[in-house]
């Protein structure tokens, strides 16, 4: 009889995942960690019971969360990742060549350690680039006290749920309004819009007194059940997000990145929504 992991993100509707070998379990002083081998998606990570990441599908979430911004800004020289503890954010943002500093303010110390044990591919030795700066504490502490600023900054936080529902307050926007450099731009997870819409909604009333241009681009991660995954954008700058496809694919070849889900034409087109999404926005 076979064991499974079923999560536990929504009433009445789960997913579960055959579970070959539970690879570490414990509650850290801030959440539920469990790491297992699955027999679907290779390597699994849940907080709290709720799915953060997978080896099989992980690239198309690090991908759009990373190059979207990026390639839409074309300069950023300091980038902040907020959360993030799997590593993966952090590796595809350094394959930025033009990228001098990413500092990742993750809270719990466990997760990275436990990924870089058993999620290795995540972080890819990320952690170890000299360009990596690690700060173990709460983002919404760091963004209303740092006096640094970045171009790009990218929330890669568990749900609202536990530590990381404050990384969906105001006041956490208004320390990002205070973080970016002039032309910088936000982005964050959001959720999948069909099983949490008032997530975006909520997200969009609160981001948007603080920023010229609130949107949100969409992607569909397989393990981020319910529908496409929403990610939240924010600008003073209210042309960034149209940057046009020309120029991303220039971008995107002189960078030389190799990517397996994001390519200028889709970032291009991620920003189109469906209707019943746009009807639930202001
Ligand atoms: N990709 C996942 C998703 O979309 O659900 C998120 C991945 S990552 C594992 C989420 C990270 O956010 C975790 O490492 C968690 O410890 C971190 N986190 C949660 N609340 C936080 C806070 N207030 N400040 C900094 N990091 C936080």
């Amino acid at each position: 009889m076979s064991e499974w992991f079923n999560e536990t993100l929504h009433h009445g509707y789960h997913q579960g995942f055959e579970v070959a070998e539970i690879l570490f379990e414990n509650k850290t002083e801030h959440q539920h960690l469990v790491i297992f081998e699955s027999t679907s998606f290779g390597r699994v990570m849940a907080l709290d019971g709720i799915i953060q990441t997978t080896e099989r599908d992980e690239f198309i979430y690090h991908e759009m969360l990373a190059h979207v911004p990026l390639f839409a800004h074309g300069q950023a020289k300091d980038v902040l990742i907020i959360g993030g503890g799997d590593g993966g954010l952090l590796r595809e943002v350094l394959k930025h060549q033009g990228v001098e500093r990413a500092v990742q303010v993750e809270i719990d110390q466990a997760v990275i350690d436990m990924c870089v044990q058993y999620l290795p591919r995540h972080s890819a030795g990320a952690y170890d680039n000299p360009r990596a700066e690690i700060v173990i504490g709460d983002g919404i502490e760091y963004v209303a006290s740092t006096e640094r600023k970045f171009d790009v900054i990218l929330s890669d936080s568990t749900d609202p749920i536990g530590p990381g529902e404050v990384l969906f307050t105001s006041p956490f926007y208004e320390g990002i309004k205070r973080c970016l450099k002039p032309g910088g731009v936000f982005a964050a997870q959001n959720g999948v819009a069909f099983m949490q819409p008032d997530e975006v909604s909520t997200t969009q009333k609160r981001l948007s007194p603080f920023f010229a241009d609130t949107r949100f681009f969409a992607a569909a991660v397989p393990t981020y059940i319910g529908g496409i995954m929403t990610f939240a954008w924010a600008s003073d700058n209210n042309t960034l997000w149209q940057t046009p496809q020309a120029t991303l694919a220039a971008r995107y070849q002189d960078s030389g990145i190799k990517t397996r889900y994001y390519n200028p034409a889709l970032h291009a087109g991620c920003f189109a929504l469906p209707q019943y999404l746009i009807d639930s926005l202001d």
